[in-house]
């Protein structure tokens, strides 16, 4: 049986050792700001921005499943900052993907740089090329969102802590089923679990996993002082969807391996990328790397107007930015400026039926064409 498996089979049983006889076997929501407190403040829980057992227990889950510290923070971005402005100081340089989630490298630009921090860009692709003397981070995402391009996470992971990198790791759209960043030499996981971790499109939240006390200590902390820290409720909501995150998980990225070689079969589908496909160019790397290939699968048709009529016209793809969740969604990514083809379509396959779902996507690019 494999390590994932075990750890799944364990996850709804987690609250067990703590539970009283009488205690609800379901989590509580604790909805407090403050907790009883007379006298000497030391071992208890103090105040609300520091410490909430509905945070906890969702970061237990988390810690479960990633063999490692978890700090919660309010969404994938929150956590991410952390990453930069608990742990970098100015003249520090750092190396970001050129092709990952945009918003990271809005945030360098418009809020490092006036710190004195420099960010330099790198595409996924080769992203080890050129080594990483001089950086203090390194932040590497892949599969890459949107583009699904891929990196060696021990190879980048190995030259840059040898050239004394802290090396993070965004995890979002694999999740700790689908790939084990930690496991492969990274300091940090950085996740945005607004997405598949919740999977309800009900919550934005995030974390951070590292198996560094200290780091782990220093994430702490800001957290605390900056105050960045998760709702009770959103915590509570996510911990729920942590409890199906398996299952869904598994029926997401079936799917999506059948859907991706049929997409690739059609003559009106200019390319697809997924990197489950036997001639995908991150395969080789994905097969080694990845417990799952993923639910994520870019398609490129002929335009932007055939993307949009394809995304419009079927009934089981729910148009909107964001994916992970339950329902199939889908949206063209060029709308926000990343550098993909006009008819570029980031698809997000969800929980239904795959018999259903396939019917559906064909007859919707037969409507489009
Ligand atoms: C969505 C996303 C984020 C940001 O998460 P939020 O919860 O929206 O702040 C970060 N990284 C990746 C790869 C994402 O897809």
């Amino acid at each position: 049986m494999s390590k994932m498996s075990r750890k799944a089979a364990a996850l709804p049983h987690l609250r067990r050792a703590g539970l009283s006889k009488g205690d609800p076997v379901a989590l509580p929501l604790t909805m407090t700001s403050m907790y009883h407190l007379p006298g000497d403040p030391a071992g208890a829980r103090q105040y609300g921005r520091f410490d909430n057992p509905t945070w906890e227990a969702a970061e237990h889950q988390l810690a479960h499943l990633e063999d490692a510290g978890i700090v919660a923070f309010p969404s994938g971005m929150a956590a991410i900052s952390a990453a930069f402005f608990a742990l970098l100081k100015s003249g520090d340089r750092i190396l970001l993907p050129s092709d990952g989630y945009y918003t990271g490298r809005v945030l360098a630009e418009r809020f490092l740089k006036p710190f004195g921090v420099t960010a330099d860009l790198r595409p996924t692709t080769g992203f080890a090329d050129g080594g990483f003397a001089g950086y203090r981070l390194v932040f590497l995402e892949t599969p890459s969102n949107p583009g699904l391009d891929i990196c060696d996470i021990a190879a980048v992971a190995k030259a840059a802590r040898a050239a004394g990198a802290i090396v993070v790791a965004d995890n979002t759209t694999m999740t700790p089923y689908g790939q084990r960043p930690l496991d492969l030499g990274a300091d940090l996981v950085v996740s945005a679990d607004t997405k598949a971790v919740n999977g309800h499109s009900d919550v934005l939240f995030g974390h951070v996993a590292t198996r560094d006390e200290a780091l782990l200590s220093t994430l702490r902390d800001w957290r605390k002082l900056s105050g960045a820290i998760p709702g009770p409720f959103e915590a509570w909501l996510v911990h729920r969807g942590l409890e199906t995150l398996d299952v869904r998980l598994e029926r997401m990225c079936n799917s999506a391996e059948i859907i991706a070689a049929r997409l690739a079969e059609r003559k009106d589908v200019v390319a697809v990328r997924y990197p489950g496909l036997p001639d995908d160019p991150g395969h080789a790397l994905a097969r080694a790397q990845m417990q799952r290939f993923g639910f994520l699968i870019g398609l490129t048709l002929p335009s932007k107007a055939q993307a949009e009529r394809f995304i419009g016209a079927c009934p089981l793809i729910q148009p909107a930015t964001s994916f992970g969740g339950v329902h199939t969604s889908a949206e063209r990514r060029a709308r926000w400026g990343d550098a993909v083809a006009p008819g570029f379509v980031r698809l997000s396959i969800g929980c239904e039926p795959v018999e259903a779902l396939w019917p559906a996507v064909a007859e919707a690019l037969d409507a489009a064409g």
